[in-house]
């Protein structure tokens, strides 16, 4: 009696998994189509070139680009001028594509040169490749916007470019503001090397901040007994949190800069300022080092009778990648696979990687495999999403393996065939992820549950101080500096999709 409706559910299964199959394979048709338009998005992000905060044309740009293809764009998000968001459908599932478009200081390079040849002189550049992020994002949007109209599919597809992500400034003031409240799952997206995805904790959390310490003025031979020392303070903030790392877990980091060291040895200086990074492996705890370090501060200007003043500038959860959202993920990487490289693009990635001293393998042929990836060190405010919504992460093939990032070299291929290549290839698996969310309810229900799971015994707080405001002057004077000579570089055409 089972037979025939076991046969039944074969086929219902087969059935379905053929229009998906129909559907994937439209939406990749879509974008092999659309290969020069995507490029052109992420060359055109790469001339503008942009420091976080002040990516004004970047964000003019994306908003023509998406309204273009038919999404609904708003700027100003959250009280930043440069947020975008863009938004198309309607109803439920909601998923939202998470990502960032900004540049790094003194990243200009000439695109394609192995050898250190800035466009303009120390001027801002993509040395980290956020540009393909515009590409992947605009790209995947498209083919899926095609698709679901072409099958009357339900659902919201939304992209965020939070602003600058190089400072982790933005993404708790979108969680903030109640962005992501609606969304059922985030994608967050990224440059690498190679297709992988990643489950569990995938990077670090950190709380930078500023601490201004005010004294006052005297002569450093004739009357110091007059003097409050304001770098004494600082120094002594310094050594004292020195005393205090035996006292912590092995996993965390906290790194400093003095920021305002004095005037001249014989002026007892009223003012000093010293600059935190403070780490862990997951929020709480680098909230605890956090607030010693606070009390550190506190007793530095009791023992050199000033003031203190702080101020968080910024902060990031860790990025917790969504198990079931990274075997969703993981089966489309497979399927789609890392691009064929001519032997000209393998054989510029062996000259790089020979230039560069690093280890000579050329580039992935094969996407990572599934697991879990350790966990990473640095961190990315997008990890704040990631603790209020379900998040799949992955990168994408658009940079040569050994580049390292924040670094010149990673401004060298960022317009490359390579990375147009990887562009295409992360827009594909975007695309059909983002078609087996929309189309199979159980995968995002699953995704909910492992997301309550994770984070059960960790419930969301922000870093950001109730009062906080996004610093929208961040970045703009050296902006504004270079912007001019920069804007000569632009490649002022329309992305046209079809
Ligand atoms: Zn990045």
């Amino acid at each position: 009696m089972m037979r025939p409706l076991l046969a039944g559910l074969a086929l219902t299964y087969v059935l379905a998994a053929n229009a998906q199959d129909e559907r994937k394979k439209l939406a990749f048709e879509a974008i092999d189509r659309n290969a020069e338009q995507i490029a052109l998005v992420g060359d055109s992000l790469y001339y503008f070139g942009e420091l976080g905060m002040q990516e004004v044309e970047s964000a003019k740009f994306l908003k023509q680009t998406l309204e273009g293809i038919g999404f609904k764009v708003e700027t100003g998000g959250a009280g930043m001028p440069t947020n975008v968001w863009a938004q198309w459908g309607s109803g439920k599932p909601k998923i939202v594509i998470v990502t960032e478009i900004d540049a790094l200081p003194g990243g200009s390079q000439t695109p394609g040169s192995i050898e250190r040849k800035p466009m303009i002189k120390d001027a801002p550049g993509h040395m980290e490749g956020h540009n393909t992020h515009g590409a992947v994002a605009v790209g995947a949007a498209y083919a899926l916007k095609r698709v679901m109209e072409r099958y009357k599919l339900p659902g919201t597809i939304a992209i965020s470019f939070g602003p600058a992500e190089e400072q982790l400034v933005s993404r708790p003031f979108l969680v903030r503001a109640g962005l992501f409240k609606d969304a059922d799952a985030a994608m967050l997206i990224h440059i690498g090397d190679n297709l992988s995805t990643g489950y569990g904790l995938q990077n670090y959390a950190a709380i930078s901040a500023k601490f201004t310490f005010h004294g006052k003025t005297a002569h450093g031979a004739v009357n110091p007994w007059d003097g409050k020392d304001a770098v004494d303070a600082v120094e002594l903030m310094d050594m004292g949190y020195d005393k205090l790392r035996e006292h912590l877990r092995p996993t965390q980091r906290a790194h400093r800069t003095i920021t305002i060291g004095g005037i001249q040895p014989n002026i007892i200086p009223d003012l000093g300022q010293i600059w935190w990074f403070v780490r862990d492996a997951n929020a709480p705890w680098a909230k605890e080092n956090f607030d010693k370090l606070v009390n550190i501060g506190r007793g530095a200007a009791l023992m050199t009778g000033t003031t203190m003043e702080m101020e968080i500038n910024a902060s990031a959860w860790p990025q917790l990648g969504n198990r079931v959202l990274a075997d969703a993920l993981q089966k489309n990487i497979d399927e789609v696979g890392n691009p064929k490289w001519s032997a000209e693009e393998e054989k510029f990635a062996k000259d790089f990687q020979t230039a560069l001293g690093v280890k000579v393998t050329g580039l992935n042929a094969e996407p990572m495999k599934s697991g879990s990836r350790p966990q990473g060190f640095a961190s990315n405010d997008n990890g704040d999403v990631t603790w209020n919504v379900p998040s799949g992460y992955f990168t994408f093939p658009a940079s040569v393996p050994g580049v390292n990032y924040h670094n010149w070299q990673a401004a060298v291929t960022p317009i490359s065939s390579i990375a147009h290549k990887g562009e295409v290839a992360g827009a594909k698996v975007l695309a059909a992820t983002l078609l087996d969310l929309v189309t199979q309810p159980e995968i995002l229900a699953k995704a909910k549950t492992q997301f309550e799971e994770d984070t059960k015994g960790t419930p969301y707080f922000s870093f950001l101080p109730a009062d906080a405001k996004p610093p929208l002057d961040m970045n703009r004077e050296m902006m504004e500096r270079f912007r001019p000579e920069m804007r000569k570089h632009y490649l002022n055409k329309t992305p046209r999709f079809d």
